[in-house]
């Protein structure tokens, strides 16, 4: 696993929970303004995933790792980014794919009764590029 600075993001919770996951995928932008990453290439993407809340659930846990791990491997590893119904309308962009991861973890989270809250997804493209997402808070 990588060693690398994260950006905190601040927060009042009681509990903070944080996953790194990776995952190889491929993609590419079709815009002019991309260049060269208008063609087909890959990325081993490293993704971090913040997720804070006050109270834990019966097992004594704020969210399950494997399970945040699962969003986001299960979907995306060994795909073509391109081809996901998400990107249909949009390009796999660092910054969209970080929404995206976010999006998918609070519909996720919205279903605990714990009330765990996603609150930053850092999605790290190349060793030099990466993109933070925090999401706006539900209340
Ligand atoms: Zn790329």
């Amino acid at each position: 696993m990588m060693f690398q600075y994260y950006p905190q993001v601040q927060h009042s919770f009681i509990y903070e929970l944080n996953k790194d996951i990776n995952f190889a995928a491929a993609h590419f932008i079709p815009a002019e303004a991309a260049g060269k990453c208008s063609r087909t290439h890959g990325h081993m993407y490293i993704v971090n995933v913040t997720i804070g809340g006050d109270e834990l659930d019966e097992t004594g846990i704020l969210v399950d790792f494997k399970a945040i791990k699962q969003l986001v491997c299960d979907r995306y590893d060994h795909t073509l980014l391109n081809e996901h119904p998400e990107f249909r309308d949009c390009h796999p962009t660092t910054e969209l794919l970080a929404q995206t991861i976010g999006l998918r973890i609070r519909q996720f989270l919205a279903g605990k009764q714990n009330r765990p809250q996603c609150l930053q997804v850092i999605v790290r493209e190349t060793p030099t590029s990466y993109v933070v997402y925090r999401p706006k808070r539900v209340t």
